[in-house]
């Protein structure tokens, strides 16, 4: 078929120039096709009969439902090859065969795990070109990105675990492996998402079940092959293929310990809701509409290079796309210009033609979106610009889009396209940009075109993404983790801080079904000021945006002591206080501004006046619990050493600077989350709020805390010390009531970026099943129990990793 493409080609070429001048012939001459040879890549197929089964337990299986689905070559629309449906029954078999598996695999240790790793990654640089031409051909993608970008880091990916293997028990000793991983992909970068799944699930120790995406399973299969050649111990690695059904089948079997998963927002949701309260960790990584930022300075020739790569690699079918170009004003036509010249002389077509710039969209149903999408955009006012030339009629292709005069709300500012398609909005100042920029539900990666690197590095923090590409864009590395905020899902894939999602602290296994029972012992009553009927009435208000406030309701609750004696009455919160405390918290932006070290003074202030208050403090724990004042005094003592510690790490819990592959620094920051809602636990009613609000604003979060309901007069007595201890108002907010009434309505606020809860199985499940609508990262105990008097269970960077998310600052060097 190609051949007879390039004859017809010459012969066209040639009836042009035969009577041309040479000069003539250099100022019009085009390319020719320059095919791949995909005949080993065919022989693949037909060695498999082109009709896969599926891969269970080191051998191919037939699936049980005996139904088979098509792969269609993008390019041709013709058909490569026969996949399993795989049922419930074979997502059974496969999950029993990594759970078989297991054991043997943890006990061979890390080396012999690295020895497996390595050898992967030597098998697939083996077989590099077979993998690179059987992706283009299932995909659509050109030889050229599958050749010599997807198989290079995916060869990167294993040999960069390898090495993570290797260290596994040294680097990473206070940490176990989860299990059976689930782990489900999308069909833009078939191999290189199975690699960044695979590669680091099986060197923390892990078995794995992984469905590959319905239209491009290929790869996933030919991996399995060489899973076999290498002799990786049987059940490790099982492949199932199928639609979505297959994945819910995965994601909801009870033996599954972690699902990891790649794909849009949607599907995402459906399985934050499908896990939620399962104790089955998750990673989601998302859909994305990354800005793309060009400051007046930029170098604009590099600019439209970065363009091209930005949203026509790969078709555009990139979840960090550049997909919106916020350019500035000043120079926002001079660069439309020039985007307009280079998109006539891109170059479409077969994705096994090495000459091609741009090759097919994976299927007809992602072109129908496009088209549609494409349709809104104009229907809804704005420019489109399309080169003059048209795309062949014998795939599934479609040319580079650009859309001006875009409003930021329209249709095709906002939504995810996932296509060829550039949709360009001008900006005035810096400030404005950083608003259009973050103006999306998403936060998966950004890029930012400037020559002044000060200003570069001023912008990077302020857009909320996990990625910031400086001068550069979609540059990926195994040592760099990778992943988004918001919509975008969360957790990282690469370097260390991607191995995490595979592991679990060791200290877990510690926790308890049960609550500390706490042992209660006669002892004289220290010095509390009471609000008994006795005393002066002491109202107990809320705390929000820094000051006292009465609920909206106007209710109050009484408290009774664990031996049902009087202690007091609290305010009882709704909804409308939730709503003040996250306008308070989002009004604030001095503490997240704060340095490390200005943060750790307030912090050391806090313990300073919780020290002078010690007894006053200590009398409320005994009031509220009838402890002995030994063990109330040891609380407080122990809540003013937890502030110490997280004041000590304000300033060194911080980030690294990754070594990648390229001419790079990258930056791994830690960044504060945002807005969280803190629900307090109900044991240790000083203790367990400060072991929860502390580290929760150590990096520089601002908070609404649900005090223990059983408990609240800790808490409320503490804002006396927030309010002499410099904390900035809107930093710490403090809302008393039904503490499940409460937590629901901050897990449904979408101005709330994230939820720890402390409490009962079921409140669990309703923050992880209600936090799905804006992505909230969460944080739950699954009704297990802390000893939060321990150090080891009550404090440290496992909390701090859970305030902060990572984004990865990528410099370019090299003058
Ligand atoms: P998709 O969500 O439709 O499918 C992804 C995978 O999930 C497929 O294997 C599919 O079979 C499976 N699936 C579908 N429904 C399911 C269900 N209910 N339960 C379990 N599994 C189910 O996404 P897609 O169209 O294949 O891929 C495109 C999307 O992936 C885009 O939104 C893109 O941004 C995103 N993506 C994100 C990243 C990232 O790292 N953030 C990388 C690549 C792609």
């Amino acid at each position: 078929m190609l051949q007879e493409d390039i004859q017809q080609h010459l012969d066209i070429q040639w009836l042009k120039i035969k009577d041309m001048k040479i000069k003539e012939i250099y100022d019009t001459m085009t390319y020719g096709p320059a095919p791949e040879n995909a005949d080993e890549a065919i022989q693949f197929l037909k060695s498999h009969k082109n009709k896969f089964k599926l891969f269970i337990n080191g051998k191919w299986v037939t699936p049980a439902s005996g139904d088979y689905f098509d792969s269609i070559n993008p390019s041709t629309k013709e058909k490569l090859a026969k996949i399993s449906e795989a049922n419930q029954a074979d997502v059974n078999k496969a999950v029993a065969s990594a759970k078989r598996a297991l054991p043997d695999w943890i006990k061979i240790g890390a080396h012999q795990r690295a020895r497996y790793l390595y050898a992967l990654a030597r098998q697939i640089q083996k077989h590099s070109r077979l993998f690179a031409v059987l992706e283009s051909l299932d995909n659509g993608k050109s030889i050229r990105e599958t050749r010599d970008i997807d198989i290079p880091i995916v060869i990167r990916h294993f040999y960069h675990h390898a090495g993570w293997a290797q260290l596994r028990d040294t680097e990473l000793k206070d940490y176990k492996e989860l299990g059976v991983i689930g782990q489900i992909i999308p069909w833009n970068f078939p191999l290189m998402m199975l690699s960044w799944k695979i590669a680091p699930a099986i060197a923390m120790g892990n078995t794995i079940v992984l469905k590959p995406a319905e239209s491009t399973s290929l790869t996933a299969l030919l991996f399995a092959e060489i899973c076999q050649q290498i002799g990786l111990p049987k059940g490790v690695v099982n492949i199932i293929t199928g639609h979505g059904k297959t994945g819910e089948a995965l994601v909801e079997h009870k033996e599954v310990n972690k699902i990891a998963f790649t794909g849009s927002t949607e599907v995402g949701k459906i399985i934050r809701r499908a896990t939620a309260g399962t104790g089955k960790k998750l990673s989601l990584e998302l859909g994305g509409k990354s800005p793309f930022i060009v400051f007046e300075d930029a170098d604009l020739d590099s600019v439209v290079e970065g363009i091209v790569d930005a949203i026509w690699f790969n078709q555009g079918q990139v979840c960090c796309a550049g997909s919106r170009l916020l350019v500035q004003e000043s120079i926002a036509e001079k660069l439309y210009k020039k985007i307009r010249a280079r998109m006539e002389t891109l170059r479409i077509g077969n994705a096994l033609d090495k000459s091609i710039d741009i090759g097919a969209i994976v299927d007809k149903g992602q072109l129908k979106v496009i088209t549609d999408l494409v349709q809104l955009g104009v229907d809804e006012g704005s420019t489109l610009c399309q080169p003059s030339w048209s795309c062949p009629k014998d795939g599934y292709f479609y040319p580079p889009t650009m859309f001006t005069d875009v409003s930021p709300s329209a249709t095709i500012a906002q939504e995810e396209i996932f296509g060829p398609v550039l949709v360009a909005m001008s900006f005035r100042s810096h400030k404005e940009a950083v608003k259009l920029a973050n103006n999306t539900r998403y936060g998966l990666a950004c890029s930012i075109w400037t020559e002044n690197i000060n200003l570069a590095l001023d912008i990077a923090p302020q857009i909320k993404a996990g990625v910031a590409w400086i001068n550069c864009t979609n540059v990926f590395d195994a040592a760099a983790g990778f992943g988004g905020y918001r919509e975008s899902g969360f957790g990282r894939e690469g370097g260390r801080e991607g191995l995490m999602e595979y592991l679990k602290p060791r200290i877990n296994d510690k926790f308890t079904n049960q609550p500390k029972v706490i042992s209660i012992k006669k002892s004289k009553p220290l010095g509390v000021q009471s609000n008994t009927k006795v005393g002066i009435d002491r109202t107990t208000k809320m705390y929000i945006g820094g000051k006292q406030a009465r609920p909206d309701g106007g209710y109050s609750t009484i408290i009774k002591s664990n031996n049902d004696e009087y202690v007091g009455e609290v305010s009882k919160g709704n909804r409308k206080d939730i709503r003040n405390a996250v306008e308070a918290a989002h009004a604030n932006n001095k503490w997240s501004n704060m340095t490390g070290h200005a943060r750790a003074q307030v912090l050391y202030y806090l313990a300073e006046n919780l020290a002078i208050r010690r007894e006053e403090f200590a009398g409320r724990i005994m009031q509220m619990t009838n402890q002995n004042s030994t063990d109330a005094l040891k609380e407080v003592d122990l809540s003013i050493e937890r502030i110490y510690t997280y004041a000590a790490l304000a300033d060194k819990y911080d980030g690294k600077v990754h070594h990648t592959i390229h001419r790079n620094v990258t930056l791994a920051m830690p960044e504060a989350l945002g807005v969280m809602g803190v629900i307090c636990p109900d044991e240790s009613p000083l203790l367990g709020f400060i072991s929860t609000v502390i580290p929760a604003i150590t990096m520089g979060n601002n908070v609404i805390v649900i005090p223990s309901e059983k408990l609240p007069f800790s808490a409320t007595d503490f804002y006396q010390i927030l309010e002499t201890s410099d904390v900035p108002a809107g930093t710490v907010n403090i809302i008393t009531g039904h503490k499940d009434e409460l937590a629901q309505v901050i897990a449904k606020h979408d101005d709330v970026d994230a939820i720890w809860y402390f409490g009962n199985t079921e409140g669990c499940k309703d923050m992880e099943f209600l936090s799905a609508d804006n992505m909230k990262r969460t944080w739950v105990n699954y009704g297990k129990y802390r000893n939060w008097l321990d150090k080891a269970q009550g404090e440290g960077e496992e909390f701090l990793k859970h305030a902060t998310q990572i984004k990865n600052i990528w410099i370019p060097y090299g003058a």
